[in-house]
């Protein structure tokens, strides 16, 4: 059976770019780039030629790169890290209510710590309002992290728009943009972002990498205790080979991101319209306008269709779709960012999300909008 993967918001395969850049360094240049021989030298040097690659990749300085374990991570050092570095001017934070767990859980986990959060609603299509931040911000508030693209409906946050309100109050201001990087080309100086977070296997890079922007200048303590890898920033032995992939994979990522977004979002759109007029009673979540969402999401709820047995007969029928995000899928509770967008429970549980990548074709977006009508009317029919 012929499979096609449409779940590249969950993860990306690695691109065999990344792949032979990364091999030396689990063999033959396996230094720990601390070492002050020889063997941790040539680590050292690939690193730091990486880190040199991802600051031009986002308009940064090569000082403001940090690496850590994966988009939580840096999400997590974002958040808490911010918290105990500001706890004594304030002890207030804004959020969304459509953040991805790395920074919800991290507000939740403050919560019990006597921090408060406001979590900013969002429009139907999945929008922060400006005039809802202007209308949160309080004394006391000392960071505002509201992601760049939302995960499960595609929608691009207007982040500019919400750091220059931030920096209006003096507040600090992150981004997660582990969705946005390598799909939407931007310029974290452009953009004006304190801090802002990336994971690689979401731009074809490795797993188990994370990269986190913090601007220079920026003092928010250091988040895992040890070594003095990472300017003494960031514990832990170098990840050399995976930091050397994640700089191939975002190079190329970013070198060719205007024909391949054009290509996804010409693969999703073809499956969109072949799905809504193939269809009757399914909503299509997220922004209307092409231009306001990620290339390679297609986020739909079919009524009268449990989410979780629509992803099952697809994965027999060899289609690889995702009920939301990874993270939340195998749990009962409905999306809380289709909850978020006004949908009602039942409605957020037949909810399911597909997301194109560079490697799919036409045959496949095809088969699979296929395949996808006819389950739908087989379960409608039962
Ligand atoms: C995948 C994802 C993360 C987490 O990244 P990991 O590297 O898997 O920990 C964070 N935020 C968003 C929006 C994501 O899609």
């Amino acid at each position: 059976m012929e499979r096609i993967y449409l779940d590249h918001a969950a993860t990306t395969p690695l691109s065999k770019t990344a792949l032979s850049a990364m091999l030396p360094y689990f063999t033959e240049l396996f230094g720990n780039a601390s070492s002050q021989h020889n063997f941790g030298r040539e680590a050292e040097k690939a690193v730091n030629a990486s880190r040199q690659t991802i600051a031009e990749c986002i308009g940064a300085k090569e000082s403001e790169i940090y690496f850590t374990s994966c988009g939580s991570e840096s999400d997590n050092w974002a958040v808490k890290g911010t918290a105990l570095e500001l706890k004594e001017k304030g002890r207030h934070i804004i959020t969304s209510s459509v953040e991805h767990p790395a920074v919800y859980e991290s507000c939740k986990e403050l919560e019990k710590l006597g921090f408060e959060i406001t979590y900013l609603p969002v429009d139907k299509e999945g929008f922060v309002s400006p005039e809802d931040l202007e209308n949160a911000i309080r004394e006391d508030t000392i960071l505002i992290s509201v992601m760049f693209a939302n995960n499960e409906i595609g929608t691009i946050e207007p982040v500019k728009e919400l750091c220059d309100i931030a920096h209006s109050h003096g507040i600090l201001f992150h981004t997660d943009a582990v969705q946005a990087t390598g799909a939407v080309l931007y310029n974290v100086k452009e953009l004006g972002v304190d801090m802002l977070s990336m994971s690689a296997h979401k731009f074809y890079g490795p797993k188990g990498v994370g990269v986190f922007y913090k601007r220079d200048g920026l003092k928010i303590g250091r988040f895992l205790n040890g070594g003095e890898q990472e300017r003494a920033q960031r514990a832990g032995t170098t990840n050399t080979p995976g930091i050397v992939g994640t700089a191939a994979a975002l190079k190329e990522a970013i070198d060719n991101i205007e024909k391949d977004s054009a290509y996804i979002s010409s693969l999703r759109d073809y499956f969109v319209n072949k799905v809504m007029s193939g269809l009757s009673d399914v909503i299509y979540n997220g922004p209307e306008n092409g231009n306001d969402r990620l290339p390679n999401n297609a986020s739909f709820s079919f009524k009268g269709i449990e989410g979780e047995s629509l992803l099952f007969s697809l994965d027999l029928a060899g289609i690889a779709a995702s009920s939301g995000s990874a993270c939340s899928s195998g749990s009962v509770d409905p999306s809380r960012t289709l909850m978020a967008i006004g949908l009602n429970a039942g409605t957020a549980n037949g909810s399911v999300r597909f997301t194109f990548g560079k490697n799919n074709t036409k045959e496949e977006a095809d088969t699979a909008a296929d395949e996808l009508i006819k389950t739908v009317n087989r379960l409608r029919s039962m």
